[in-house]
């Protein structure tokens, strides 16, 4: 674990990952994770914040620092995936080991990208809520449907 890895690793949020069947006729849909409902975004803004201030380490979350701390873990997220080839909906196959590794990088994204999004001043939730609704504009079912044309090509 890196000195960035360990900064980031507090109460980790896991992915509540459905067991998905090895058979390929399992559906995409049932091999999607549900959420918790918590915590919240708010929630795990609030415990970060803790857990940075509890280590005196708000003097090393500047904004550059955090993004540079967010791809790392990024890198670390591909890394998972690096030499496996395709991967089914479901993740298929995986051991629990790699399951929970894979829970583990995307927690350490999440919570990068949380810590970036607080000491630069945006409202990530609002953000993103906003975000979808913009995509739905840049995309309308009608257009988009089934497509992966970019929207300026729709
Ligand atoms: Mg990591």
């Amino acid at each position: 674990m890196s000195d960035s890895t360990a900064q980031a690793s507090q109460s980790q949020p896991q992915a509540n990952v459905a067991s998905a069947s090895d058979s390929p006729a399992s559906s995409a849909a049932a091999a999607k994770a549900d959420f918790s409902d918590s915590p919240s975004l708010v929630e795990l803004q609030r415990r970060c914040n803790e857990f940075t201030t509890a280590r005196d380490w708000d003097q090393f979350h500047q904004p550059r620092n955090l993004m540079l701390a967010l791809t790392g873990e990024v890198g670390e997220l591909a890394e998972i995936f690096m030499w496996r080839g395709e991967c089914p909906v479901g993740l298929p196959g995986w051991s629990e080991k790699d399951r929970h590794h894979l829970g583990q990088e995307l927690s350490d994204c999440l919570i990068y990208l949380i810590r970036l999004a607080t000491v630069c001043g945006i409202d990530l939730p609002a953000a993103a809520a906003a975000k979808i609704v913009e995509n739905g504009r840049k995309y309308p079912t009608d257009k988009s449907f089934g497509s992966t044309k970019k929207y300026t090509d729709l």
